[in-house]
């Protein structure tokens, strides 16, 4: 156990930010560069080295949160490094964009604040990449066997760091012209600059993974030529189904996906366009949907420069402590205020839009919405609550409701779709088509990069086995479960 009294004598500190007026004129992460160094042994010497570690199965990784706490505790940070990439490939990810479910199931939180174990992860591998502790491992023998993945996200790469690892020689295709799936285009800058994206993939170059860009599955390269050039298939291709809002005057300029409004955003910060060709520059911008995609537009609209930013959530405002429903240690829907929020904007609860007014030159100008409530367990609108609010852009941020069916690569490989409109796939992460398997957002639904990864290294082991008939790649820690925690 790190420091046996570590949890009474020291409270939580986080990760400081920046200044907002400091950090809205730029691009870069919001965080206080070197601010965790100082704290965060003490920080890790809070942990309890809990018989029991509940932290671990709140991880979807299991990552074996006590052990590199202790390590940390005792700035032994090779050694902490060492344990946090048994089960993580890339947890500079994970600790700048995880929401921490491990920490909703850290037992300190039952009566005080949470481990702060998502700023432990993050400053343990910071350390080892300033240290030049991040090595490419190169397989000691190649297998001989060939394996395609489809996508660069972060399932695809997990499972593309793992096969390589195990002696396969693989290739990434990524229709993208970069690499790294939401990771790169969805995900802003200010919540993960892509340098670190970067770096991990020269690593992976390194250990012998080839990447192609700029190749879609199904279109420019066929699902039956892929499975006759190679041994398997890793299907890691996202679920960027998003769900619309088919209210009169959708139709309107300036009424845009998320996912086409915030990717223009992160080509900017690449180098590729000046300005964004849909800016929210001097616009009162409406973002709809209250999760964590919208603050993300909300984020990227403060700074482009918006006249004004109202985030609108259909469902009542969450409550700020765990309800009797939610209970420790699952990862209860608490009121969050993300970094994006802290800079500003308005967010109204409880609305539906109705329909959007435009101009006589069809951009939208106004969104109208109206109060709803809960009546017999049903979303009722309330009469009288009618209202408009102006609003020159629009995002949409309602979530996503599955796979791509329109992605040739579905029709094309012939793997069938689960209930949910995912790619089905057995304990193996394996899909009905031989050699075909699945990870990630493709076959769970939209959801998070730690899963990814889990995902990723899952199916890895599924295909080493499949290949090679038996694998030392480590085994899955909660396979396909869909989750009690997240
Ligand atoms: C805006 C936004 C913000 C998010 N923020 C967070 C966050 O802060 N924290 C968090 O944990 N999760 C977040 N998520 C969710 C998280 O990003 C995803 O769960 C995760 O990226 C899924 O990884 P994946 O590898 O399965 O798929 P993706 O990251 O979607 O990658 C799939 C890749 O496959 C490629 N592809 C698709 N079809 C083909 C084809 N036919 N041929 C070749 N390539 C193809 C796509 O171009 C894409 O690059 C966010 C999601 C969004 C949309
Ligand atoms: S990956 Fe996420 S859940 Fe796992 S230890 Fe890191 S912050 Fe916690």
């Amino acid at each position: 156990m790190a420091d046996p009294k570590g949890f009474l004598t020291t409270g939580r500190e986080v990760a400081e930010t920046r200044p907002v007026a400091e950090r809205v004129r730029d691009w870069n992460e919001v965080y206080v560069p070197g601010s965790l160094l100082p704290i965060i042994s003490k920080q890790a010497g809070r942990c309890m080295d809990c018989g029991i570690p509940f932290c671990h199965n709140g991880c979807p990784l299991g990552n074996l949160i006590p052990e590199w706490n202790d390590y940390a505790y005792r700035e032994d940070w090779s050694a902490a490094s060492e344990r946090l990439h048994a089960t993580n490939n890339f947890p500079e990810f994970t600790g700048r964009l995880c929401p921490a479910p491990c920490e909703s199931a850290c037992v300190l939180g039952i009566n005080q604040p949470a481990v702060t174990i998502k700023n432990v992860e993050v400053s343990i591998i910071d350390k080892a990449w300033d240290a030049n502790d991040v090595k490419p491992q190169v397989p000691e023998r190649l297998s001989g066997k060939t394996v395609a993945v489809v996508g660069s996200g972060p399932a695809g790469l997990a499972a593309a760091q793992q096969l390589t690892r195990a002696g396969h020689t693989v290739v990434v295709y990524e229709r993208a012209d970069r690499i790294g799936g939401l990771l790169r285009y969805g995900i802003p800058e200010f919540k993960m600059e892509k340098r670190h994206i970067n770096r991990r993939i020269e690593q992976m170059r390194a250990e012998g993974t080839k990447f192609r860009t700029g190749v879609e599955v199904g279109r420019d390269i066929t699902a039956t030529d892929l499975r006759k050039r190679f041994d398997a298939v890793v299907v890691a291709a996202g679920a960027t189904t998003a769900r619309d809002l088919p209210v009169p005057g959708r139709e309107l300029k300036g009424i845009h996906q998320a996912m086409e409004y915030l990717p223009l955003a992160n080509k900017v910060v690449e180098g590729d366009f000046v300005a964004s060709p849909i800016s929210a520059e001097g616009k009162h911008v409406v973002v709809i949907g209250g999760g964590d995609t919208g603050a993300d537009c909300v984020g990227t609209a403060h700074r482009q420069g918006a006249a004004s930013v109202t985030q609108l959530e259909i469902m009542p405002k969450p409550g700020e402590e765990r309800n009797a429903n939610q209970p420790w240690p699952t990862f209860p829907m608490l009121y969050k205020v993300t970094s994006a929020h802290e800079e500003g904007g308005e967010r109204v609860y409880s609305v539906s839009t109705t329909h959007f007014e435009g101009d006589e030159d069809g951009n939208v100008q106004y969104l109208h919405l109206v109060e709803v409530e809960f009546v017999d367990g049903k979303l009722t609108q309330k009469p009288g609550t009618e209202r408009k609010i102006p609003a020159q852009l629009v995002t949409l941020a309602m979530g996503f409701t599955g796979t791509d069916v329109q992605n040739g690569l579905v029709a094309q490989f012939g793997v069938e779709l689960d209930e949910r409109g995912n790619i089905a796939r057995d304990a193996e992460f394996a899909t009905n088509v031989d050699g075909v398997y699945v990870a990630g957002d493709a076959g769970r639904g939209q959801s998070l990069i730690v899963w990814a990864i889990a995902e990723g290294r899952s199916a890895a082991r599924g295909v080493d086995r499949y290949l090679t008939g038996a694998s030392s790649l480590p085994a899955p820690i909660r396979p396909t479960d869909r989750s009690l925690l997240v």
